[in-house]
């Protein structure tokens, strides 16, 4: 099940195109900073649709050099539900996807996503913070991650294993708020793929991210009936309340099931304080380690509903779903991040992989059928708030162990098809 010791030496030896590889990923250090800065400096906030239309023929740009097959594909407008329990709609970026050689023996899917968690106007400058560190928005998650992965492709390309090796490319505009516009075309591109690279940031340390759970964002919208707080009480039904019950009934919820984190967000609703409210709608975030424990965790929530809906007066509907399914370690991905962590010997590093709550572009990789690493991306941390910071050496060492990866991933030093096996057996 797990690689002999015999696979892990083959893995771990440099041969001359590893060597070819890291001399010519070590002439565009500069040019990968560069880049990743001039690309930072544009506001792609996953909200700012403007910013994502301006920055879409700029990356377009960058994937042609690459010779492939590049297409630009509207996406559909994803769907909100605002304070009032309506829908509403934004247009995101387009969704890009690359195909090289889809013939060929071992096939990889590259994801990343080119937006950011920061609106315009919130986070913009880049500084140097000494340390070799840069702080600024996206620089880490993830527009460093999409040079890092551009540039190991062309190194790996420049070697003697081209043919052996297609690929493709999905890069989406709206990770950070879920892919809800983006999730159909990784959801194709991957189940065709052996192996599935993404480029989220690392941490500082270097350190990866192991198993990971599934996220569910769900919206309930409660309707009740309105009337005047002093005049008619009696003929009003408050939406607002229903949903408070049912909050509450999801604390304990939370406090029964161990390893599956339920967070009501936020509850919007309600209007002045003469008037029972007959809106509400109440923002949840479960996190789950697993299938079964997702699937639980939404039969417990539909059974909390009805007994909410034993109040008088009180209509529910539930919107959303486990966008992001669970990551677990089965065989499959045990095995690759073995590989990853043989082939990091190369450049003298140690690999380590930690689980997480997070989520990211790797769990619908891994929901298509399809094992992978999702944190090939530059070292850095602080992502998410304005204190973000790329770790610079980390460009170089970063294309360096990718481009490795696609070496003996083509040359099946790694073996992409036995670790694609592997993930029909256990599944968590
Ligand atoms: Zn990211």
């Amino acid at each position: 099940m797990s690689l002999s010791q015999k696979d892990i030496l083959n893995i771990s030896s440099k041969k001359p195109e590893d060597e070819a590889a890291l001399a010519l990923i070590e002439t565009r250090r500069d040019a990968m900073i560069e880049q990743t800065i001039e690309w930072a400096k544009i506001n792609t906030g996953s909200w700012n649709a403007d910013g994502l239309q301006t920055f879409a023929p700029i990356l377009q740009e960058a994937l042609s050099q690459l010779g492939a097959e590049v297409v630009s594909h509207p996406t559909k407008p994803i769907e909100k539900i605002n304070d009032q329990g309506e829908k509403t709609y934004f247009q995101s970026g387009p969704v890009f996807t690359v195909t090289a050689r889809p013939e060929a023996p071992v096939k990889i899917i590259f994801t990343g996503h080119y937006d950011t968690v920061f609106p315009p106007g919130t986070f913009e400058e880049i500084t140097d913070i000494g340390d070799g560190k840069l702080n600024g928005p996206g620089l880490a998650d993830m527009k460093g991650g999409i040079v890092v992965m551009l540039e190991a492709i062309k190194a790996f390309e420049a070697g003697p294993h081209k043919s052996k090796l297609g690929y493709s490319i999905v890069l989406s505009p709206d990770e950070e708020t879920g892919n809800f516009a983006s999730a159909p075309f990784i959801a194709e591109a991957a189940k065709d793929a052996h192996i599935g690279l993404t480029f989220e940031p690392s941490m500082e340390s270097g350190a990866m991210s192991g198993a990971r759970k599934g996220s569910a964002i769900y919206d309930f919208i409660f309707k009740g009936r309105a009337s005047h707080a002093g005049r008619a009480p009696e003929a009003g039904r408050s939406a607002l309340l229903a949903a408070a019950e049912f909050a509450l009934g999801i604390e304990k919820l939370d406090a029964a099931m161990d390893t599956v984190t339920f967070n009501v967000g936020a509850i919007d609703g309600g209007n002045a304080v003469n008037i029972v409210p007959d809106n509400a709608v109440l923002r949840l975030g479960i996190r789950a380690p697993n299938q079964t424990l997702a699937d639980l965790a939404v039969r417990s929530l539909e059974t909390l509903m009805k007994k909410v809906l034993q109040r008088d007066g009180i209509t529910a509907e539930m919107v959303g779903s486990f966008y992001r399914p669970p990551k677990p370690r089965n065989a499959a991905q045990s095995e690759l991040f073995e590989a990853a962590a043989a082939t990091a010997h190369v450049i003298g590093q140690s690999l380590t992989f930690q689980d997480t709550g997070g989520v990211c572009e790797g769990n619908n990789v891994f929901n298509a059928g399809t094992p992978n690493i999702d944190t090939l991306g530059v070292r850095g941390g602080s992502i998410h708030s304005p204190d973000e910071f790329v770790v610079l050496d980390s460009f170089t060492e970063r294309a360096g162990l990718t481009a490795l990866l696609l070496n003996r991933l083509a040359d099946g030093r790694i073996d992409a098809a036995h670790i694609k096996s592997l993930m029909k057996e256990d599944q968590d």
